[in-house]
């Protein structure tokens, strides 16, 4: 059976590890930088390590930043009275572009999954609780996905954060039940952002 030089097969193999990259696509796109000019190559591999190196957790929100303080938390003109609980950076990034809310943010990074073994532990809640204890929050929004790990996380910071006193409130209305926040388009989180309920 033919096989690939071992440096392509090589290559083939670390973009076939990449999520949603399958062996054919992997074989296109291992093929195409052998063939792109090597400086194209290299600024791939270069960006790889690059972001690697500088991007860390803010120590505030825990979104990935090459600042600390990230730029939002560090941002004077934003409302420093709510705070909205993400599950990814990429679902700040989603809200952000609605420019419908202007509060701080808080990345889980996850969502509680006992089918995938994710508990409570395994996610930025003892950062969000000191957070909330050091700050004067007055309202934490919940927006994680609508779909069954989100809820199931909503559900235990609701349970978890009512007895501080605070207004808990999710986002829900018009969002597509089992969907996720960043499929979204912007109009509709941002009228699932207006039409935040409160959490009893
Ligand atoms: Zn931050």
């Amino acid at each position: 059976m033919f096989q690939y030089a071992q440096p392509v097969a090589n290559l083939i193999a670390q973009l076939n590890k990449l999520p949603g990259i399958g062996p054919k696509t992997a074989q296109r796109l291992a093929f195409y930088l052998l063939h792109a000019p090597e400086a194209e190559a290299k600024q791939l591999a270069e960006a790889i390590l690059d972001a690697r190196a500088k991007v860390r957790q803010c120590s505030l929100c825990c979104n990935i930043t090459d600042v600390d303080p990230c730029h939002i938390c560090s941002d004077g003109t934003r409302d420093s009275s709510v705070i909205c609980v993400v599950e990814e950076p990429k679902d700040v990034v989603a809200l952000e572009k609605t420019r419908e809310y202007r509060g701080q943010y808080h990345v889980l990074h996850g969502a509680i999954s006992p089918m995938e073994g994710v508990g409570p532990d395994d996610l930025k809640i003892k950062e969000l609780l000191q957070r909330l204890q050091q700050n004067n929050f007055t309202e934490v929004v919940i927006a994680t996905n609508p779909n069954i790990e989100g809820e199931a996380t909503a559900l235990y910071l609701a349970r978890l954060l009512k007895p501080l006193g605070l207004k808990v409130t999710r986002i829900a209305h018009g969002l597509p039940v089992g969907g996720e926040l960043e499929y979204a388009d912007e109009m509709t989180l941002a009228r699932a952002f207006e039409g935040r309920r409160e959490l009893d």
